[in-house]
């Protein structure tokens, strides 16, 4: 948990979020500003900044999240999706707790 992360924020549900999927490593809401028909995005309950701070250990959250997105895809009944992962503000990673956005195509 970090303190000003607005993610952590909605892990801890002390911000509200359309949550769309929960387990004891992640968790995966709708994006509040959607750039597709579906936007949820799917993040480690765990605060890690971006991908470049993953560790060995965290092995099992990243394959989790990458089944969650495939859960959520499914729930949202997306046949056809993309995962998108920024890593760095260059890259447009705004917020610095890991997440992947889950995006229909339109
Ligand atoms: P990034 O640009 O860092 O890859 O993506 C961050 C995403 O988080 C953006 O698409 C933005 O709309 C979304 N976002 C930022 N703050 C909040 C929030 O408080 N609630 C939700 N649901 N999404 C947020
Ligand atoms: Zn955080």
């Amino acid at each position: 948990m970090s303190e000003d992360c607005v993610f952590c924020k909605i892990v801890e549900k002390k911000i509200p979020a359309k949550l769309e999927y929960e387990d004891d490593l992640c968790v995966s809401f709708h994006d509040i500003n959607p750039r597709a028909k579906v936007h949820l995005l799917v993040i480690p309950k765990k605060h890690i900044s971006t991908l470049k701070d993953m560790e060995k250990n965290d092995a099992e959250i990243a394959g989790r999240m990458m089944m969650a997105a495939k859960e959520v895809a499914a729930k949202n009944d997306l046949d056809s999706y993309r995962l998108l992962v920024s890593v760095g503000s260059e890259a447009g990673q705004e917020v610095f707790h890991l997440h992947m956005h889950v995006m229909s195509p339109r």
